[in-house]
């Protein structure tokens, strides 16, 4: 699993804290894929990537899985150049460049305004799946954020995706904001089911929370913002499942849809605690085999100047980290978790009290799980077993 982090965006929506910059002139992008070269290189030396010790050769794990998922940010603003270039230095690396699943992250102002030329090139370096931050399909709601697209500059995207020829596309909705009503909602999740070339494969919903360092966190300090009240969240949440499931998604994870057959591959592999290789500023990486997570420092200007891995720090979890995050990770999915091992790692008693409040309930494999319609409450149901 193989993680690229691209620190731009060609603006900053309100709700966002991410630390990325907006790039002043396509020379930036050449130093920035220079920069990603050396530190691939530097890490196959280091630590054998394709040295045959698997796929990927870099911390891999036997539950590991082979993709390439290149996030941000916003990895779009990339020329396809930048992007070919990430493939070929990991192809010297010794990385096998036929992913299972290989996603870019997009947001639709640049499938549109880059040309039918671009998701064709995309689909012809071996993408298979995009993720498109549309967040709405209302531009009043859309403008508020401070996204750059309209909702017709979405569908035009996923008529271009399509007509290149990609088959998987995820899209990103945001609910529970509070310019949201529910009937601009009920539109949002009509127009999304009648996407041209169809229903998304994959939907992504995340309820809006005041992050500190963003643009609404500093409105909300200001008394410019108020966070919707729970009832809209939990309600908007609610219609969103029910939708999605007339539909014929599969809810396998608390913000996660898929058509059968479609569950993201590689985010599904960090929510079961495999190995994961990440590269580019901020970028975290993680070796399941010694429970050990690093990243890289997230300043640009450092890290093109010298892009040192694990440059942020490293950390080996204690069995006490591991097991929550065990327990949380795997109580957001459907599957759940084999009811010995939770009864294993969770707080005495806390399993029979969930399950006899109805918190969490058995499936037949033997496996515990937090019901769909409990989903919304995960946080305070976790807590009381960690
Ligand atoms: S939400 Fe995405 S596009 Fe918007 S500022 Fe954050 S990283 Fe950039």
């Amino acid at each position: 699993m193989i993680y690229v982090h691209v620190p731009f965006c060609r603006s900053f929506c309100i709700y966002c804290d991410f630390y990325s910059e907006i790039p002043c002139g396509d020379g930036l992008f050449g130093d920035f894929a220079a920069a990603l070269g050396r530190e691939i290189r530097h890490r196959a030396g280091a630590s054998g990537l394709g040295s045959g010790r698997s796929r990927d050769g870099l911390m891999a794990d036997r539950n590991s899985v082979h993709t390439l998922y290149i996030g941000g940010g916003t990895p779009s603003v990339l020329p396809l150049s930048v992007l070919s270039a990430i493939l070929n230095d990991l192809a010297a690396a010794g990385v096998d460049t036929d992913f299972e699943e290989f996603t870019v992250e997009a947001n639709p102002d640049d499938i549109v305004r880059n040309g039918p030329g671009y998701a064709e090139g995309l689909a012809a370096l071996g993408v298979n799946r995009i993720s498109m931050g549309v967040q709405s399909f209302d531009d009043g709601l859309l403008k508020w954020m401070n996204r750059r697209h309209d909702s017709g500059t979405a569908v035009e995207a996923c008529r271009l995706l399509r007509r290149a020829g990609m088959g998987n596309i995820s899209i990103d909705l945001i609910f529970g904001a509070s310019p949201l009503s529910d009937s601009m909602w009920k539109k949002t999740l009509e127009q999304l089911l009648t996407l041209p070339g169809g229903q998304p494969e994959h939907v992504s919903a995340y309820q809006l929370t005041v992050e500190p360092g963003s643009i609404l966190g500093e409105m909300a300090a200001a008394g410019r913002y108020s966070e919707a009240a729970e009832e809209q969240c939990l309600g908007q949440y609610a219609y969103l499942c029910s939708v999605l499931r007339d539909a014929g998604y599969e809810h396998y994870e608390i913000s996660n849809f898929s058509l059968p057959g479609y569950r993201a591959v590689h985010n599904s592999a960090y929510w079961s605690g495999c190995s994961y290789a990440g590269f580019g500023p901020g970028a975290h990486s993680y070796d399941a085999v010694r429970r050990e997570r690093s990243w890289n420092e997230p300043s640009l200007k450092n890290y093109l100047a010298a892009p040192i891995p694990g440059s942020g720090g490293s950390e080996v979890l204690t069995d006490g980290q591991a097991a929550m995050e065990r327990i949380m990770l795997s109580l957001r999915t459907a599957a759940g978790i084999p009811e010995n091992e939770l009864r294993h790692l969770a707080v005495r008693n806390a399993v029979d009290k969930m399950l006899s409040e109805g918190n969490l309930v058995r499936l037949p494999d033997g496996n515990v799980r937090i019901p769909e319609d409990r989903f919304f409450i995960s946080d305070t149901i976790i807590s009381e077993i960690v």
